[in-house]
């Protein structure tokens, strides 16, 4: 039976921590508000005990977004959960998620504590959270670089504790799916009843591949940021975990329940408010993702779609007009065709092969062709000498003129 996969969204924690990112207040409500009205199940919305101005702003989340469970995260320490707690609390679904570091590393150099202290830690922080909410997720932080023993050892403990989500990090993205796949394997043997939740970082670029093993080796949850944004990398990218997950459904027997149309929507609206554009080939929401450059992808897409795509750009929100036949030194005519009927232009056979050599042209002297490039090069197909005028007329007597102004 195909299971819904859920999601542990963090654009507004995980999110936010990416060097360069602050959300004002309102702007983490207008993102959760998208967020939640896409269907994610658990919005992760900050880290109250960093201060006033994000204890407030996941306050104000938690009291005015009512269709989806509203988390925070705490050190595991008492005063961060109670802090975590007095944040999410008046949300109408509320959840807190405690964490600790159990690697070695992590416990040695950063925290200076023993592996018993650090099980005491994790034990105390679910009970803590526990005595406030039935909704009391943990989180092993650096999960993939710890003694598995130990790992199991705290899992059993928090177990015990009543934790709901069991979240295993890769906090510094050095897993390989294989192993990450492996260890949810090992977990759900040794833990029967676990609830898993995974959390993929992209030093490797292997965060969604991390996530999506996970999923298929039975976590029930992936933790995710749009645009991949997050620490360093990022993390699994929010639209790439709901793209495989849905085009793949059928082999993979897994699905989202989140309405795709609003991704392009989301990713824009958190691409204004963090102030980061996607770069341009990134999956799914990069300007390029639906757009063909070479002149055999053109005539194959301009023949059906499906030949170099697999989503549907409508099932993204991509407006259809922003599929785009990129003219450029690859490109071949059929793309120059569809692009200069855009503009407006019927060309015939023999005009279309004059454009299509004068655009070559021109893309040996300029790097970018502009539309207005496009134009010239239809119109000097169509009518060299009438081009030739326009181009006088408009642009060379022009510049001759500011030419000779400056130089009188
Ligand atoms: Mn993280």
């Amino acid at each position: 039976m195909t299971r819904t996969i859920k999601f542990y969204e963090t654009t507004l924690r995980d999110g936010e921590q990416t060097p360069g990112i602050n959300y004002f207040a309102e702007e983490k409500l207008e993102i959760a508000r998208a967020l939640a009205d896409m269907g994610f199940d658990t919005l992760d919305c900050g880290f109250p005990i960093s201060g006033e101005p994000e204890f407030e702003a996941v306050q104000l989340i938690a009291r005015n977004v009512h269709n989806a469970e509203i988390c925070a995260i705490a050190r595991a320490f008492p005063g961060d959960i109670d802090r975590a707690w007095e944040a999410v609390k008046d949300a109408t679904h509320s959840a807190v998620q405690p964490f600790v570091s159990t690697s070695p590393l992590h416990r040695e150099a950063k925290l200076g504590k023993t592996r018993p202290e650090v099980l005491e830690l994790a034990r105390t922080a679910v009970a803590r959270t526990r005595a406030y909410t039935d909704h009391a997720d943990f989180a092993l932080e650096d999960t993939t670089r710890t003694e598995h023993d130990f790992i199991l050892e705290v899992v059993d403990a928090i177990m015990k504790e009543g934790v709901r989500f069991v979240t295993i990090c890769d906090t510094v993205g050095f897993a390989m799916p294989w192993e990450f796949g492996e260890l949810i394997d090992e977990l759900r043997r040794e833990f029967p009843t676990i609830r898993i939740s995974a959390h993929c970082h992209d030093d490797l670029g292997l965060a969604v591949a991390n996530a999506i093993t996970a999923l298929r080796h039975g976590a029930e949850r992936v933790d995710t940021c749009f645009n991949g944004l997050g620490e360093r990398a990022g993390n699994a990218a929010t639209e790439e975990v709901v793209m495989a997950v849905r085009t793949r459904r059928k082999d993979m027997d897994l699905d989202v329940a989140v309405d795709t149309t609003q991704i392009i929507p989301t990713s824009r609206l958190i691409a204004r408010l963090s102030g980061m554009q996607p770069q341009w080939t990134k999956a799914v929401v990069g300007a390029n993702a639906f757009a063909h450059g070479g002149g055999i992808h053109q005539d194959g897409v301009l023949k059906d779609a499906r030949t170099y795509e697999i989503m549907r750009p409508e099932d993204i929100g991509l407006p259809a007009h922003e599929r785009r036949m990129h003219v450029g030194k690859l490109s071949g005519r059929a793309a120059l065709n569809a692009q200069l009927a855009e503009l407006g232009y019927t060309l015939t056979p023999e005009q279309t092969s004059r454009a299509f050599e004068l655009v070559k042209h021109v893309l040996g002297k300029k790097k970018v062709l502009e539309e207005m490039d496009l134009r010239r090069c239809a119109e000097t197909a169509i009518n060299p000498s009438a081009a030739v005028e326009a181009l006088a007329n408009e642009g060379v007597v022009a510049e001759g003129a500011v030419a000779e102004r400056t130089a009188g």
